[in-house]
């Protein structure tokens, strides 16, 4: 998969292969599922692409691109905090060379580092989700991010720059990635097969999630999901008091164990609810719930609620995806949201 919209990041990236100046070190930004592994896999490709032409690396065609595509480069190397850990964890697990005990990653990764590329010109440490970066671990990083060896380079990923540790942000140049504008995204999905409708569908409820998109174009179940979640905002709406009591209910038990489906729920609920808005204010290219029932339902929202309402109905459901995630009392802020929101026939 390549990178989708963010010409500019691209473009960067071929001024700073051209002239050969690149930092040892760049943190990645931009919202969830933009492409930001994928743009660091792009760079590590690029860093070590056989295409004799600076100008035409990354080709995503000769063996070093391709190894890289598939995880299985050995001088590239995805690190991510292992979960419940305090401590980051390498994948692929096994390093080459002669078997040696490490600590734990963080080791790992200041030994690796001081030894030459195995395959290519330059070897990668991707770090995901870095703000993820325990404090003690960051620091021990800190030494070899600042000055490592001339064929190391450091591409940490993160949502937000502010979250990653200052020590560690403070010594990457930093590359803001911007959701996919709706059109390049459509067109992308096309290209790579998915049917016109349905791209455009796919598309416009992504919000420039790119990889979203990509994994719902592939997963149909992705999509219906998306659907059984905005009906069953539509149910609560004309549903009584204890309806809406037990969906949720039904929310915040899956909250325990399946936190993300109900991010993605309320996510649904929200981009909903902006439709209503949108269709009150005429705004109708933007709409991003395309179905047909769904239409439906959203229209005849729109007719019987005001512009005030539908907008404090997804500030509510803003406000408690970020309760939810501050530790509250889940059952009560899903509670509450329920019994808030309008009613409508
Ligand atoms: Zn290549």
């Amino acid at each position: 998969m390549t990178l989708i919209g963010n010409d500019e990041a691209r473009a960067w990236l071929g001024r700073a292969l051209q002239s050969g100046r690149l930092a040892h070190a760049y943190l990645i930004t931009g919202p969830r599922s933009v492409g930001k592994r994928t743009f660091a896999l792009e760079i590590a490709q690029a860093l070590n692409c056989q295409a004799p032409d600076v100008a035409d690396r990354p080709d995503h065609t000769c063996h070093d691109c391709r190894l890289i595509q598939r995880g299985v480069h050995p001088d590239v190397r995805v690190v991510r905090r292992a979960p419940e850990r305090r401590l980051i964890s390498m994948r692929p697990s096994a390093a080459p060379g002669p078997a040696r005990e490490y600590a734990d990653n963080v080791q790992f990764i200041q030994a690796d580092a001081q030894l030459r590329p195995v395959m290519g010109r330059v070897k990668a440490y991707i770090i995901v989700n870095a703000e993820e970066l325990a404090e003690d671990a960051g620091n021990r990083l800190l030494k070899t991010i600042e000055e490592p060896p001339p064929f190391v380079v450091f591409l940490l990923t993160a949502v937000e720059r502010g979250a990653v540790l200052p020590t560690i942000a403070s010594r990457c140049q930093e590359i803001r990635l911007r959701p996919a504008p709706r059109a390049e995204l459509a067109k992308a999905l096309v290209a790579s097969g998915t049917a016109p409708e349905r791209a455009h569908q796919l598309a416009a409820l992504a919000g420039g999630r790119v990889g979203w998109a990509v994994s719902a174009a592939r997963d149909t179940a992705i999509f219906e999901q998306q659907q059984i979640y905005a009906r069953q905002l539509v149910e609560a709406l004309s549903g009584s008091r204890l309806e809406r009591l037990l969906r949720a209910r039904a929310l915040s038990e899956r909250w325990t164990v399946q936190p993300e489906t109900v991010r993605e729920t309320l996510r649904v609920w929200m981009s909903w609810w902006r439709d209503v808005l949108l269709v009150q204010l005429g705004l109708f290219s933007r709409i991003v719930h395309l179905e047909e029932a769904e239409q439906t339902a959203i229209r005849n929202t729109a007719e019987q609620v005001d512009r005030a309402t539908a907008r404090k109905a997804a500030a509510d459901i803003q406000q408690t995806l970020a309760d939810l995630d501050t530790n509250v009392n889940s059952r009560l802020a899903l509670d509450l949201l329920l019994l808030r929101l309008p009613g409508v026939r």
